[in-house]
């Protein structure tokens, strides 16, 4: 059964993908309680409540659990004793097992590969010999990558040469690793999948991710892959969904390459970056779509009549002062997202810019003439 309006979910997690779900789940008449360690976070400037705590303090969880009716996640790496500890009170969704499977990239690809899902080449590496037969079995150029808490290019380097392959493992602590096969990838997309209690399955997608400094920095829709790449990365996508048993919402990212073919690259059991779009795009967006699975309702299908954009805004931006915002105005059609971040860092994202139009490249054109209206010039 369906959580009634009036309800209350729980996040864990507090960055701008918690504020904007719990934007989402107010508008579907749902309260919002935060439960993430930093006081002033974008999730708790919007939800009704908020509980500052650590993730390993399982009294709180326990109190902060019992306050809902339900939890999800906005970011993986929540402990899955976290997650566990909640889910004795409430349903979690994600459940642990999701979270279990995806935290750690070999045990992410060894899923992958199990299930039949196309993804890079890859050998685990947990020795120096792994590390010298995986170069040998994969050749070089490859992608060296911890299994754990990477994101946005951290805790991985390129393996240019089998002579690199110690210099690369070193720079990773020589942690456990995973090297990947270099993909010389013709573009690289993603696929929203939200999937509800009954099995129910949506997907949104492909959109087209271009990154700067390993950052995604601007995401348009619909992506220009070949039809049998659409179809293949959505029946990944749906597969993925399937196999951890998701409610919620996912998103999976691929490598297409030039064949026309999908690999998996990343599952992100959460909304993502590239699906921000969603929110003019799309009647349901993707933080809609979570918050129906998380309280038990059916997801909505996932359509959007025009063709969107948007363009990240990093903290890079505030390096001349606090941007023009008032030049946003001469784009009457482009929507201006600020996270309510105090503090801008070069790569911290602080908002973003989504323009819908009626061709991707006019879309794609509008957020990134907006973005350099607003960038001050240097001073002096
Ligand atoms: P990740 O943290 O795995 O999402 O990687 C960050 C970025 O590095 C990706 O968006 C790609 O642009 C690049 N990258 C990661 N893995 C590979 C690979 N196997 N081949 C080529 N480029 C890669």
């Amino acid at each position: 059964m369906s959580l009634a309006p009036g309800s209350t979910l729980g996040v864990f997690g507090g960055g701008q993908l918690g504020q904007m779900f719990a934007a989402a789940a107010q508008k579907l008449g749902f309260r919002v309680h935060v439960y993430c360690p930093e006081s002033d976070c974008p999730a708790a400037q919007v939800a009704e409540l908020h509980t500052p705590a650590d993730y390993h303090d399982f009294q709180s969880i326990a109190q902060f659990a019992q306050s809902v009716g339900a939890v999800t996640l906005e970011f993986e790496n929540v402990p899955v004793a976290a997650a566990e500890a909640a889910g004795h009170y409430v349903p979690v969704r994600p459940a642990g097992d999701a979270l279990y499977t995806v935290q750690d990239r070999s045990r992410e690809k060894g899923f992958l590969t199990a299930a039949g899902i196309p993804t890079t080449p890859y050998r685990n590496v947990r020795s120096e010999d792994e590390l010298h037969k995986a170069v040998a079995d994969l050749g070089t150029p490859a992608v060296l990558k911890t299994t754990k808490f990477g994101y946005d290019g951290k805790g991985q380097t390129i393996v240019q040469s089998p002579d690199d392959a110690m210099r690369a493992w070193s720079y990773l602590g020589k942690h456990k690793c995973v090297l990947e096969k270099f993909i010389e990838f013709r573009r690289e997309i993603s696929v929203l999948v939200a999937r509800d209690m009954e099995g129910n399955i949506e997907t949104f997608g492909p959109i087209e991710n271009s990154h700067a400094n390993h950052i995604l920095d601007v995401s348009v829709y619909p992506a220009e892959s070949p039809q049998s790449a659409v179809e293949a990365a959505q029946a990944a996508a749906r597969q993925v969904a399937l196999e951890i048993d998701l409610v919620g919402l996912a998103c999976v990212e691929f490598f297409e390459t030039p064949s026309r073919e999908v690999m998996v690259n990343e599952i992100a059991p959460r909304p993502h970056n590239s699906g921000h779009l969603t929110i003019e795009a799309c009647g349901t967006s993707q933080f809609t779509q979570q918050a129906r699975a998380v309280a038990g309702m059916s997801v909505a299908p996932m359509t959007a009549p025009r063709p969107a954009a948007m363009a990240n805004l990093l903290g890079d931006l505030w390096e001349n002062g606090e941007p023009d915002w008032n030049a946003i105005e001469r784009f009457p059609g482009v929507v201006l997202h600020l996270y309510g971040k105090h503090t801008a860092r070069p790569g911290r994202k602080m908002g973003h810019l989504t323009a819908v139009a009626d061709t991707p490249a006019e879309a794609e054109r509008l957020v990134r003439e907006a973005r350099e209206a607003i960038v001050r010039p240097r001073r002096g």
